[in-house]
């Protein structure tokens, strides 16, 4: 048989699923998946089950069904300010991640530059690579993250087409200051290129802190897309509906990959995500008490225990350094010992790096789970501790 395409022919089976395969053949508390364990809103849901009844279900408009798209617009007036024509600036897809393609296979051209940070998503460099890109990694480390200035204007160049960041971003759990994202911009100015922004967790952000997205800043507007979930912000991360938000110019280049990629979303889905976005600020103010609440159960339990969790800003999951417990080994070696002896399961920091001889001592635990998950698995955890 011929092969298939080399560049994805290259990614092996990931960490992910080798972690998740083990925690199932141990029967450990996988607190490595990256989803809720709960059913996301039951009015939203019950607006999908009313629409697939009530309304058509035949392929609804390329760009997405009206509601869905003016519910976008309307939330970015409501908690950014932005001015946004719902008819020429914003476009559905299916989730986030179908966004995230559609802008690479419609803005890379072979050979251009991306730049990214590092730790990164896992979908970004192969499909930027497939796409023809030359991703330029920009490394963020543990336990701060903080933005390495230097090394992120070294990145740029003149084949640079645009950068793609994530904010806040997974694994790291940080939201970019406003002073890095001022670097930022003044990059995409100075050298006259925009922004991907993959901004899924904007609403997952804790201890008073607000989600700036980068479109917001000074002379942005006409060069970022934004790009948002209901997979998140709803706790529906099956249903795969996406949003992007960018000035005409930019949206009409991304809907030509989108018209040939999946054309459309399920309707049903995307007037329930409409729903869902006009709800009332407690809605969203009640999804941060939530997971902040989680997060602090699971920060404690683990400090409570020895395990030394890293700054949290945002997103659901929280780091822990596995030296702070005495463990020697690599963080990969560390999340398959205590599947395997404390029936626990985590994923390492270092799988979402792919620059040379990438390591680090930090674990990701994703919180959005049951509190009693929590527990039990802090509890098991802090028995392996104890046995040192
Ligand atoms: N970007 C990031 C940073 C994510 O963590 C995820 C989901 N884990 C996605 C994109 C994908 O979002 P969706 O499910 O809407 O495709």
């Amino acid at each position: 048989m011929k092969d298939g395409n080399g560049i994805l022919a290259e990614y092996g089976v990931t960490v992910f699923e080798i972690m998740s395969r083990l925690a199932m053949e141990h029967g450990s508390i996988n607190l490595g998946q990256g989803f809720p364990d709960d059913n996301g809103p039951d009015d939203v849901r019950a607006v999908a089950a009313a629409a697939l009844e009530d309304q058509p279900n035949q392929y609804p408009p390329m760009l997405g069904v009206p509601d869905l798209r003016q519910a976008v617009a309307a939330h970015g007036k409501r908690f950014y300010g932005l001015d946004v024509d719902w008819q020429t600036e914003t476009m559905v897809t299916s989730g986030a991640t179908e966004s995230l393609a559609a802008c690479f296979l419609a803005l890379i051209e072979p050979g251009d530059e991306v730049v990214c940070f590092e730790p990164l998503y896992d979908c970004y460099l192969p499909m930027i690579r497939r796409a023809g890109g030359i991703p330029k990694l920009v490394r963020l480390d543990p336990p701060d993250w903080t933005l390495p200035e230097d090394r992120l204007r070294a990145a740029f160049g003149p084949k640079t087409k645009f950068i793609l960041l994530n904010n806040p971003l997974n694994p790291a759990a940080k939201a970019f200051s406003r002073a890095e994202l001022q670097i930022i911009a003044d990059l995409v100015l100075e050298h006259d290129t925009y922004a991907v922004c993959d901004e899924v967790y904007e609403h997952i952000l804790f201890d008073g802190l607000e989600h700036t997205p980068l479109i917001s800043l000074d002379g942005m507007r006409d060069r970022c897309i934004k790009i948002g979930s209901a997979g998140k912000t709803f706790s529906l991360t099956g249903w795969k509906v996406g949003y992007m938000t960018a000035c005409p110019a930019l949206l009409q280049r991304v809907a030509k990959a989108h018209q040939f990629l999946t054309f459309t979303t399920a309707p049903n889905l995307q007037r329930a995500v409409a729903f869902g976005l006009a709800k009332d600020d407690s809605y969203f103010t009640g999804l941060m008490a939530d997971m902040q609440a989680k997060r602090d159960r699971l920060r404690d339990g683990l400090t409570a225990i020895g395990v030394e969790p890293a700054l949290c800003q945002g997103t659901y999951f929280l780091n822990a350094d596995i030296r702070s417990v005495g463990f020697e080994g690599s963080d990969v070696d560390f999340c398959r010992e205590i599947t395997l002896n404390a029936g626990v399961t985590t994923v390492p920091v270092s799988a979402f790096y792919a620059s040379e001889g990438a390591r680090t001592n930090f674990v990701r635990f994703c919180f959005s789970k049951q509190d009693s998950i929590i527990d039990a698995a802090v509890a098991k955890l802090g028995d392996w501790v104890a046995k040192g």
